[in-house]
């Protein structure tokens, strides 16, 4: 079995043809997926999503790449976390890479949603671009570690994800280390024990190789698994029931309702 832990199901490229996707899934043995909000706007359909499917799960936040959304303070987050399906805080972060102004208003809003993780004991989904230090930074000061989380979509160095696993955070391996070009980054991953991993598509994006410039989907983390199978010289299944687990203590989830085996 495998899990998703990030993925846009209600963006346009993914929302009209659901049954595909859940279909796929199966196929592919990826028994659930996170999807992620990204604004207050979406929350609801994804929100609606984990509700009415087993196998999907979703999280609040609003995403450091849109500046002219309407801003989320802390208590509004803590109120619609409140919901069983609702499993993290995310997605959140700094992402210099994108947004070029002074930023301050990102480091706020960061600042918010790990305070409101703390405060409804769900854990966080990070975005880091181009803002290592400052993400480090802002989490030590606002004390992530108590509550964890995941870096998604992890491109950093290694000396980053051992900042981040200090923190008792896991790191999360996208499609991009699938890329010919990632070699960097297929380094990283060889090193982050399999104990502190997740995998993830992040779809509709970054399509794993053979997919590549593709609309993605859940179904195709199992290209990813098969890359750090790759890297790490260990059996598929082994790294697909590491990062289910790690999914699901991560998340609070009992394995029972998961259907997980031991
Ligand atoms: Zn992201
Ligand atoms: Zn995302």
């Amino acid at each position: 079995m495998l899990v998703d832990s990030h993925c846009h199901l209600d963006f346009p490229e993914l929302s009209g043809d659901l049954d595909a996707v859940l279909a796929l899934m199966r196929e592919n043995g990826v028994t659930h997926a996170l999807c992620v909000s990204v604004t207050l706007q979406d929350f609801p359909r994804v929100r609606a999503l984990a509700e009415r499917y087993s196998q999907l799960y979703a999280t609040v936040g609003v995403h450091p790449d849109y500046p002219d959304v309407p801003e989320v303070g802390a208590d509004e987050l803590v109120e619609l976390a409140r919901h069983p399906r609702i499993l993290g805080i995310g997605e959140t972060g700094l992402d210099y890479y994108r947004i070029k102004d002074d930023c301050e208003w990102q480091r706020e809003r960061f600042r918010n949603h790990i305070r409101a993780a703390r405060r409804s004991r769900k854990p966080l989904i990070i975005h880091m671009r181009d803002a290592a230090p400052d993400t480090l930074r802002i989490m030590r000061e606002e004390r992530a570690d108590e509550i964890r989380g995941v870096m998604h979509c992890f491109t950093e160095t290694w000396e980053v994800a051992r900042a981040a696993m200090d923190l008792g955070f896991y790191i999360s391996f996208s499609g991009i280390v699938t890329f010919k070009n990632a070699q960097a980054l297929k380094e990283v991953a060889k090193r982050v024990p399999l104990d502190r991993m997740l995998i993830e598509t992040d779809s509709p994006y970054l399509a794993p190789v053979p997919y590549r410039g593709k609309t993605n989907q859940p179904g195709l983390v199992k290209y990813v698994a098969a890359e750090i199978a790759r890297l790490k010289n260990v059996p598929l299944e082994r790294v697909a029931t590491e990062t289910s687990h790690n999914f699901f203590q991560l998340f609070n989830l009992k394995k029972s309702n998961a259907h997980v085996t031991p």
